[in-house]
Order: C-alpha cells, then sequence, then structure tokens
C-alpha cells in the first residue's frame, strides 16, 4: 500500500499519469476554491508537520517500477508548492529519468525560489479563472495574503525564464466566470503570458459548495474568445458545438488562429469540414504539434 502514489490514472489533458500526493493526510491549501472537490477547509499559507522527502521519494522509486506510465505528477491535496522541501524532492525526482509534471494553484508563482523549483519541471499547470480581482475572490476564495496582480505578474516573469511546456488552465462556474467579458480579459492577459496550451474546463465531479458547471458547448463558445493560443477543451464524446462548411482557405485561416486538438478534429468538425481537414494534412499544408501529451494540428504559417 502507498501513502503517497495514486494512480496511475489515465488523464485526458496529460496521459497516463502516476501521482505524488504530497498531502495525503488532509487538505492543505491557501485557496478555498468553490469547484474543489475536497471538503470546504479555511486556506492556510503554511504547510505544517511535513512529512520526510525520502519517505516519498522512497515510494516514488517503488511505483516507478511497479507501473507503466507517460508522467509522474506532482499535486497534492490542496497545493503542492506549499510543501516546504519541493525543491530538494524534485531535485531527487529528477534523477529517475522521467517526465515530470507539476499541477499548481499559481498562488505562489511570483516568487523567485519557487520559480527556480518549477523550471525543473517538464511541464507546469497553472491556474487562472479570472483576472477580476472581485471574480477570483469569489470563485478561488483564497488566502488575504495573496494578490491576483501579483500571480498575473509571475506568470509573466516565469514564462520568460521557463523552457519547459506551460500550460494554463481555466475553470469556468456557471454565474460565476461565464460571460463574453470576462474571457476577452483573459485573452489579453494570456497574450501577455504566452503559455504553450491553455486548457479550459468545467466542473464535472461534485464540487465543495452549491455552484454547477457550465454545457462543453458553452466553453468551445467562451474559447472563441481567446486568440492564438493552443486551447484544449477535454471532451469524451461528439457534442453539439459544430465547426460547420468550412473551404479549404477559412479551415486554414482558422488553424492559423486556434490550432485544433486532437479531440476537436474528432468532436466538433462536421463532415464536410472533417473531409476538407483530412485533404489540408494530404497536401502536408498542417503540422502537428504536441503540447503537454496532447497533439494539435496548425496550419503552416
Ligand atoms: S486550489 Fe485545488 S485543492 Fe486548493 S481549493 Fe482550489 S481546487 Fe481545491
Amino acid at each position: 500500500m502507498y501513502k503517497y502514489i495514486f494512480g496511475p490514472v489515465a488523464s485526458r489533458r496529460f496521459g497516463m499519469s502516476l501521482g505524488i500526493d504530497l498531502s495525503p493526510d488532509k487538505k492543505r491549501c491557501n485557496f478555498d476554491c468553490i469547484y474543489c472537490e475536497l471538503e470546504p477547509a479555511k486556506p492556510i499559507d503554511v504547510y505544517e508537520n511535513a512529512p520526510r522527502i525520502d519517505e516519498i521519494f522512497e515510494e516514488v522509486k517503488k511505483a516507478i517500477n511497479e507501473f507503466d506510465f507517460d508522467v509522474l505528477t506532482v499535486t497534492s491535496n490542496g497545493e503542492p508548492t506549499l510543501y516546504p522541501y519541493l525543491d530538494e524532492l524534485m531535485d531527487k525526482l529528477k534523477t529517475l529519468n522521467k517526465k515530470l509534471l507539476i499541477l499548481s494553484n499559481s498562488s505562489t508563482i511570483y516568487k523567485k525560489d519557487i520559480q527556480e523549483t518549477l523550471k525543473k519541471f517538464d511541464i507546469v499547470k497553472l491556474s487562472l479563472d479570472s483576472v477580476d480581482e472581485k471574480t477570483f475572490k469569489k470563485i478561488d476564495r483564497p488566502s488575504k495574503t495573496i494578490s491576483l496582480q501579483n500571480i498575473i505578474n509571475g506568470m509573466i516573469e516565469f514564462r520568460k525564464v521557463y523552457k519547459g511546456e506551460l500550460v494554463i488552465e481555466i475553470l469556468v462556474v456557471k454565474g460565476i466566470n461565464d460571460k463574453e467579458d470576462e474571457f476577452k480579459k483573459l485573452n489579453e492577459v494570456l497574450t501577455s503570458i504566452n503559455p504553450d496550451r491553455v486548457d479550459i474546463s468545467t466542473i464535472d465531479r461534485p464540487p465543495a459548495y452549491k455552484v454547477e458547471g457550465v454545457s462543453i458547448e458553452r466553453l468551445f463558445e467562451l474559447a472563441e474568445n481567446i486568440k492564438n493560443q493552443n486551447i484544449f477543451i477535454p471532451t469524451r464524446e461528439k457534442i453539439d458545438y459544430k465547426i460547420e462548411n468550412l473551404t479549404k482557405e477559412e479551415l486554414l485561416n482558422t488553424l492559423k488562429k486556434r490550432p485544433f486538438s486532437d479531440s476537436d478534429v474528432q468532436n466538433i468538425l462536421d463532415e464536410h469540414t472533417e473531409r476538407i481537414f483530412n485533404d489540408l494534412m494530404k497536401e502536408n499544408l498542417l503540422e502537428e504539434v504536441w503540447v503537454g501529451g496532447i497533439k494539435f494540428y496548425k496550419a503552416y504559417v
């Protein structure tokens, strides 16, 4: 039985993931998001009674010989960058020669020491649910010490020094951050950050508070406000949102501005547009780009 290891789980966003939970006994987070799948809890700033690095690392060494997976994911019942020995743990994990991913809520990204630690990961996923201070506080319910502007500035600085794959995740909650205006403002900030991928998702597990997600179709509508990014919207099946009857030129232009993920190609193109897409592939007018385990198709510019 493992205490710190879970999975592997088939993640739609990052492939087969073996998880390392840095806070298995209880929630330790500096946010208390309304959509959190853990119990509500008062945000904390300091991780107390942290487990020893060796204890975690011994489990990881054992688990990687037992399981097949694509990525080793550092996460937590809370915020993993609060774990005080993350940097030392990371140095040990690097010796295993596995692809390393961290899922962070972004709260500490403005700190130089945290940036140095996160630079050691192959993929960094940071959350950014809103760029409006009031909405941010409503949805993520952060500790009083956290400022949204620090987070945004920290993301911009981090992108400049980070050579790995930076994924920004936006989680949409009905009635809170599901308006066009919100996404227009997010678009401006995302342009300044320049991530490798933007994931847009909604609630799909029972949340901590009484809130609801939006439909997948609504996520695609909101995504139209985000320009020139590799956008990934996890979908399991064909949905009602459709890209229809595009000509070759129209499809090429669209793919220059908004590369399609593999899942987009399977789920949102109508038959006609899918045929055009396949023709473009045969003519070698599209290139395939992998970002954080997701394949995108973009037009050569
Ligand atoms: S950051 Fe993650 S763990 Fe923390 S409250 Fe939000 S959803 Fe829950």
